[in-house]
This record gives structure tokens, sequence and C-alpha cells, in this order.
């Protein structure tokens, strides 16, 4: 299932340009999560060698895949856990939506899971008569206004608490209009208490599932993440199938890198390890569990040796926070789920260059997502071979840049014609016109003036000759 029927990025980057509110909010934001993430890796040594640690940890993992996940649906089915696997968003749905039947359940709270976005779980059970209500406070807050998540980690960062307090206000019926955030947070988990008791099943995403085990790894901050797994009698997980992982001791890296990069925690608030429905003589927990492993198109990714480090990733979103532009975008300009330097490389691969192949043109390869990326994911290696992709793709129409590149080699093979070239560039200065093909690059750039003099010029007038 698409979320945008049309996708006009340069439209979507023109709307987020001219919001300054939403630029505001999110330097704001930004230099926030920066700054925490700089106080937990404070060491630069040893963050490089936990960073090559979870990504070794990661690789391997990778490369066992396939016997990982049989391994995974093994031991889950020992210990009571019913695995479903879906090829496509739809399957996923529908087994979401299967197993509500079964249960004649028609209300459902969710914990954040960005699989359950990529499928668009929401608006399917809406369609089928099922309320679904997200339990994050960030997602609750999005949720009443009706937006998909802005980022990965934190889905409502693009708003103020002016702004939160005017949504709690026009649509929680009896909130009273409040920016204290205290009160806030207390209107959302009074509105909230009901639905987790009144809810015959819980879904979750996973973070970490551990084969040798059939363990599922929560990571939460709020503890919704352990009311939507424990206190409806049904528990549906949900999960890309690159979250399998090998073994329970490749775990603690892996979360360190995560909580540390995500939110600048040494450790999150809540960490749940659910590994079977509610056994004989317990007295809470859910009384089925159920685990849907989603591909849409990861086996793809995995296939091809350049790109298959696309599912390295543990969804920190901290190569959000470092980009140059996310954060003058936000998350919504991207147009799909995954927004910043992971969805530039993501989404086109699942979506389709034709589709979305423009985001990875969105980047001005600073690395700065590499250099952050708790597992090292090779980011802008990715995006040039994506760009590659496009430019040689059938209906590529790249009969002008290849023209600007002959006239480019030829002015640089002809001496004459190189310092023609110079002496144009020389006189012109920054006066680079806003018109004709040049205009999508004059009209935005402040062009950098070229020196009055060349190099040689300058060395010829102290008497060096040229070679
Ligand atoms: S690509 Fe790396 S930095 Fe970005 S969300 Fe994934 S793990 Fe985090």
């Amino acid at each position: 299932m698409k979320q945008q029927a049309q996708f006009d990025f340069t439209k979507n980057v023109s709307l987020a340009l001219d919001d300054r509110q939403l630029r505001r909010n999110l330097r704001k934001a930004m230099d926030t999560l920066i700054e925490k993430r700089n106080s937990v890796f404070c060491d630069p040594k040893a963050t490089e060698a936990l960073r090559d640690l979870g990504g070794a940890i990661k690789r391997r993992a990778l490369s066992r895949l396939p016997q990982l996940l049989v391994q995974l649906e093994e031991c889950l089915q020992k210990n009571g856990i019913q695995v479903h696997w879906a090829e496509t968003t739809a399957e996923a749905n529908q087994a979401v939506l299967d197993i509500m039947r079964c249960h004649n359940a028609t209300r459902l709270v969710k914990g954040k899971s960005m699989v359950s976005e990529e499928m668009h779980l929401n608006s399917f059970l809406q369609r089928h008569g099922i309320e679904s209500m997200e339990t994050d406070l960030g997602e609750f807050i999005i949720q009443l206004d009706n937006e998909p998540p802005s980022h990965i980690i934190v889905p409502a960062i693009h708003k103020n608490k002016d702004q939160v307090a005017r949504t709690f206000h026009d649509k929680i019926p009896g909130a009273p209009y409040t920016e204290d955030v205290e009160k806030l947070t207390a209107i959302a988990r009074r509105t909230l208490r009901k639905k987790f008791s009144d809810a015959q099943v819980g879904l979750s995403g996973v973070n970490f599932a551990v084969a040798e085990t059939g363990t599922l790894c929560l990571v939460e901050n709020e503890g919704n993440g352990r009311m939507c797994t424990t206190v409806p009698p049904v528990h549906i997980a949900v999960m890309g199938l690159e979250k399998v992982v090998e073994k329970l001791e490749d775990v603690p890296p892996l979360l360190r890198l995560l909580t540390g990069s995500a939110t600048g925690q040494l450790m999150s608030t809540y960490f749940n390890l659910i590994s079977s429905p509610r056994k004989a003589g317990e007295r809470d927990g859910p009384r089925e569990v159920h685990l849907i492993i989603l591909d849409n198109g990861r086996t793809r990714i995995l296939a091809d040796p350049d790109m298959r480090d696309t599912l390295l990733c543990v969804r920190c979103g901290t190569c959000l926070n470092h980009c140059p532009v996310y954060t003058r975008l936000g998350g919504h300009a991207y147009g799909f789920v995954y927004p910043g330097p992971i969805g530039k490389i993501l989404t086109p691969q699942m979506e389709g260059l034709e589709r979305a192949g423009v985001l990875a043109g969105a980047s001005s390869l600073c690395n700065a997502c590499q250099d952050v990326c708790p597992v090292k994911i090779p980011i802008p290696r990715i995006l040039r071979r994506l760009r590659h992709d496009m430019a040689a793709g059938p209906g590529a129409d790249n009969l002008k840049e290849n023209l600007a590149w002959k006239g480019w080699q030829l002015m640089n093979r002809v001496p004459l014609l190189n310092a023609l070239a110079v002496k144009a560039g020389g006189l012109l200065g920054d006066r680079l016109p806003a018109v004709g093909p040049l205009k999508a690059w004059t009209s935005v750039r402040t062009t950098p003036r070229p020196a009055g003099q060349s190099l040689h010029e300058l060395l010829r007038q102290e008497g060096v000759q040229d070679a």
C-alpha cells in the first residue's frame, strides 16, 4: 500500500522551507538530541570500538539471515509464540486483521512501530471497523492531528508545546487549554488508561529478535509498550525480517548503541524481553502472542551486495538529527514513512526508483550520517549507487547532463579553451544568471566569486614559466 498517490518532493521542500515555525522547532529539538548523544559517546576511541562491534554483529546476522530466521521461528514456536510470514504489507495487514477477527476484537492499542507505519496499519484497520489507538505520546499527538510521524524516534518532533496544547484542547473532549507539560502528559495518560484496559489486542514493534532463544526485545521509555504487550489478552508483534540477531549476548552492545544514539541514554527506561505467552500460574501477560515477520522488499535488498548494508539499520534516528537536509525540512517533506538519510536509501529501494528515486538526490554527501551511524552504514556510498541507477535507468534523460560533462572534459583537455573559460569566469564573477537551465542552481545559491586572475597568470607575473 502506498502512502501518497502523488509525490512532489520539490513542492514539499518549498513548503517546509517556508515554514519558519517548523524550522525553529526542528533546530531546537535537533540541538538537544545531538547534545544528549554527545554526552553518552564522549570517549571517541570507545565509541568507535562499540560501533565496530555493533556493525559486525549486524553484518554477521545478515550473512546468515535465512538460517537465523528459521531458527528464530523454531524457538518462538517452542516457546508458544505463533509466527506469521508476510511478503508484502498487504499480507501483514491481513494477518493482523485475521487475528483480530479470530477474537472478535474491535479495539487495538499500539506501541510505537515503524513497520506498522510502513504497513499503514491504522488506516487499514480503520477501514475494517477496528479502532487502532496509538499509545506512545508522540504517536498519540500526531494521530490526533491525523499526521504521519516526522521522525523515526520522536514522531511529533516538529511540534512545540503550544501546538500540542492546541491539539489536545481541540481534539480531546473536555481537555482544558494548557501549555504545562506535566498537565498535558496527565491528559494523555488519563485518555490512554481506559484504552489499555478496553483493548482486546495490543500491538508492538520489535527492536531485536534473538534466534537462539526465541526472544523478542522491545526498547521504550514510556511504559506504554509494556502495557500494550501485557494488558490485552492478545499481543501481536510486527517486525522487518532484518531485526533478527544470532545470540542473546549480541543484544547489550546493540542496545547501548541504540539508546545512546537515539535519545542520549545509557539505557532506556524500559527494556522488555518477551519470550512466551502467559504461563500457567502467572498472574499477568497475554494469553496469545503472535509475531508477524515482514519482507516488503528486504530480501531483494539483501541479495544486492552493494545495497545490503541498508538492512543493518537499528532505526535509532541519529542520522536524521545530524543531516543538514532533514534538520531544515523535517520528515513530512520526504513523502514516505522513512525520512532523512536512512529514508533516502531505504525508500527508493522499497518503493522503486521511478517513484522515490528523487530522494537519493536530496543529499550533499557530506558524510555526517555515516560518521554518526551506530552500525556504520555507508549511506553516501549507497546514495551514489542509487544515483547511478537513476542515471542509467530506462527513461533517464541525461542528454543535457552528458553534454555538459562532455563540454567540461573538452575544456580541461584543450589549454586554450581552459584559459578562455577561466578568464570568462573571472570576468563574470558571481553574476551567474538565474535563468534557463542554470536557474535551478543559481536562484537558490550564492555562487563563489572566482579570482580576478588565474594561478597561471599570477605565476607568470612572478616570472615563473609554464611547464
Ligand atoms: S542509518 Fe544508522 S544512524 Fe540512521 S537510523 Fe539507521 S542505524 Fe540509525
